[in-house]
């Protein structure tokens, strides 16, 4: 039986479709931009079904997506996108078309989960039972294996909007245009534009201000994330996580705000909060996760 996997990463400015086995073996890609649905998802399919002709027909198919979306398999909409403010995408089928176009198995997750499937998998969290993956870039998305399974229930998890205090003399108001100040509100992308007028690149001066106010906030999320999910790694990606030094100050923000309570020495461990080791490849890794884990049939 082939082993080989379609995997699609259907993004918010590009679908990036790709044909392989495994992050070490991508064997093709290729990006769409995101228009509408219909167009977007056709040039998907119209790539995999020319791509299945050089590399033979998939195993699986995984797709990892931008959220929300339905991931309930008992529903009718299981596979599609939920309300979004993303024009025309709003109840879009992502799972139905590639279903009746190649008849394997689908897997559908988000792309933060589908991360963090790969980074278990085949990353940053070889051999452990459980990891939370977190992308702070223009947003905050994570997601969480826990024995070896993606968690989610009636939705899938929203990590980047759980509330954080605010730090001590932060004026900033937050721009999530739900909650304000939640944690995507305060230390995404956006965020730190806001406040310095200058991107994550070109913070000159502002470098070590910003460094520390996003540590503090992403400590005080991590220190939710760990009492709640109880997590052996957590891996950060995303562009604002290049931020240099930021890593070490979450780090040291979030022994600081455990305080000794409910710690194990792995927690201080420099691996503890640490960088993806699939890089860029993290989103296509994560469809072919999720298009293994459809095979298997454990999402
Ligand atoms: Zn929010």
């Amino acid at each position: 039986m082939s082993d080989l996997y379609f995997g699609l990463e259907a993004g918010g400015t590009k679908f990036v479709c790709a044909v392989g086995t495994s992050p070490d073996d991508i064997r093709e890609r290729f990006r769409i931009p995101t228009t509408d649905p219909a167009a977007t998802i056709g040039s998907a399919i119209e790539f995999f079904t020319a791509a299945g002709s050089r590399h033979g027909n998939p195993a699986a198919i995984g797709i990892a997506s931008f959220g929300p979306i339905e991931l309930r398999r008992a529903r009718a909409d299981y596979g599609h996108v939920r309300s979004t403010p993303k024009p025309g995408w709003s109840g879009a089928d992502l799972v139905g078309p590639f279903v009746s176009a190649f008849g394997v198995p689908v897997g559908f997750d988000t792309d933060v989960n589908g991360a963090a499937l790969a980074e278990w998998l085949w990353g940053a969290g070889r051999g452990l039972n459980s990891l939370i993956y977190l992308t702070v870039g223009t947003g905050i998305g994570g997601g969480a294996v826990a024995g070896g399974n993606l968690v989610h229930g009636l939705v899938h998890p929203e990590m980047g909007h759980v509330s954080v205090p605010r730090v001590v003399g932060d004026p900033y108001a937050g721009r999530c245009p739900f909650h304000g100040d939640c944690l995507e509100g305060m230390a995404a992308g956006p965020a730190i534009e806001a406040r310095w007028g200058r991107t994550g690149e070109d913070l000159g001066e502002h470098l070590d201000a910003a460094v520390a106010l996003e540590a503090a906030y992403l400590a005080a999320g991590l220190r939710q994330f760990v009492y709640v999910l109880a997590p052996e790694r957590i891996v950060i990606g995303g562009g604002v996580s290049e931020l240099p030094g930021l890593l070490e100050e979450v780090r040291r923000c979030l022994a600081e705000d455990l305080a000794g309570y409910g710690v194990v020495s792995e927690h201080f461990d420099d691996d503890f909060v640490t960088r993806p080791a699939l890089g860029s490849d993290s989103g296509v890794a994560g469809a072919f996760a999720l298009a293994g884990a459809a095979l298997s049939g454990q999402q």
